[in-house]
């Protein structure tokens, strides 16, 4: 059943609970030269079914490509795999993709169809909380390198991206645990009404019945995105809670945490950086939420001055001083260019002392 149906900047956006065929109704993969489906083995195994009855009708051919798990694929290796796939196949401008997975296979997928002949059309199915909430809006799309992630890429707006609860129910705990974490971004970001009742969403939800409260979610990254689509300006809000989790993903290798979980972490630092930078709002709800959904851990050992010296390397940063959001209360999130040294570390030991 589709819920809403949304235009953002060219694409065509459905949430819905158990919609596939529904929703790619209103953008039919039938016209198409050929098509070409992507996922992965065991995501395809979960709810590769319901895609394949969708596309039963559609009179073209239509080629699969099952690709392994993991952020090791975000490679230069797979792009050019997948790209003489297509080639070998026969593909060509007329043709479409259709990408039924987590944000590794729709960055990677995205940017394949951004490139094969300058740009094909490509469909998004997300299927982990974290892209229904962040990767799949916004079309960026891209491939890491082994200096750094996400450093070859694009813009490319899928023509659609269908939001579907259903595929969430079979979501580990600890992915919905992190996709969560940008959920409560957008809470924090947009209101006090949307981030209390984020809060009260449960770790283990009937995802159904979280369906218009998704949809509130990822509207506030919509909004965003449609005025500032190329991130020149307040794009960079929805970047709150990334420079300290980026800083911490690094400062562990990319081996403790998962992004989701980082971004939690970065949004625990980011309240008490305000706290220190005059703001008055008691973050205490949200950091219980965090402590209660990142998996314990260690911080005694932790190098404060490595820490923060990593927070230096932000991409988002402007000539070299580092843009904090600072939330000073939910719905009032600001842009503050380069805070003092020693604000950063007295917000580190009280960082240090909360998640004890
Ligand atoms: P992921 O794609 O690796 O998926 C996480 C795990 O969940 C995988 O093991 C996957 O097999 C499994 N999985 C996926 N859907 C499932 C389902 N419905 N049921 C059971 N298991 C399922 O990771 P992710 O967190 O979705 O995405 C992370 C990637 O997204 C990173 O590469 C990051 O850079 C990128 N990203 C992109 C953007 C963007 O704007 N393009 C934004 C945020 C993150």
């Amino acid at each position: 059943m589709i819920l809403e149906q949304l235009e953002v900047n060219g694409s065509l956006l459905t949430f819905g609970t158990d919609c596939f065929g529904e929703a790619l109704q209103a953008t039919p993969p039938d016209g198409y030269s050929s098509v070409f489906v992507i996922s992965q083995q065991n995501i395809w195994d979960l709810h590769g079914a319901s895609l394949a009855q969708a596309l039963q009708k559609v009179s073209c051919p239509v080629s699969m490509r099952m690709l392994p798990d993991g952020e090791g694929i975000k490679n230069l290796g797979t792009f050019g795999e997948l790209l003489s796939w297509l080639a070998d196949k026969g593909a060509d401008r007329k043709s479409l993709i259709i990408v039924l997975g987590g944000g590794v296979v729709g960055d990677l997928s995205g940017f394949v169809a951004a490139s094969y002949m300058r740009g094909m059309p490509w469909i998004y199915i997300p299927t982990t909380l974290l892209a229904q909430q962040d990767a799949s809006i916004g079309g960026k799309v891209a491939v890491n390198l082994p200096q750094g992630k996400n450093l070859v890429g694009q813009f490319w707006d899928p023509r659609a991206v269908i939001i579907d609860s259903m595929v969430l129910g079979t979501l580990p705990q600890r992915q919905v645990n992190a996709g969560y974490m940008e959920f409560l971004k957008h809470g924090i970001l947009k209101s006090e009404d949307l981030y209390q009742r984020i809060l009260q969403v449960p770790d283990q939800p009937d995802w159904s019945q979280e369906m218009a409260l998704l949809a509130m979610g990822l509207k506030v990254k919509v909004d965003i995105v449609k005025e500032d689509p190329f991130e020149k300006n307040i794009r960079r809000l929805l970047n709150l809670g990334h420079t300290f989790g980026h800083a911490l993903e690094s400062y562990t290798g990319y081996k403790q945490f998962l992004h989701g979980e980082a971004v939690g972490l970065g949004l625990v630092f980011a309240g008490l950086l305000s706290t220190r930078l005059g703001g008055a709002y008691d973050w205490s709800d949200m950091i219980g939420v965090v402590k209660s959904r990142v998996p314990a851990f260690q911080v005694g050992g932790w190098d404060r001055k490595t820490i923060l010296d990593l927070t230096l390397l932000d991409k988002k940063g402007v000539k070299g001083i580092v843009s904090w959001i600072i939330p000073y209360k939910p719905g009032k999130v600001e842009i503050v260019n380069g805070v003092e040294r020693h604000i950063l570390e007295d917000t580190f030991e009280e960082f240090m002392k909360q998640m004890r």
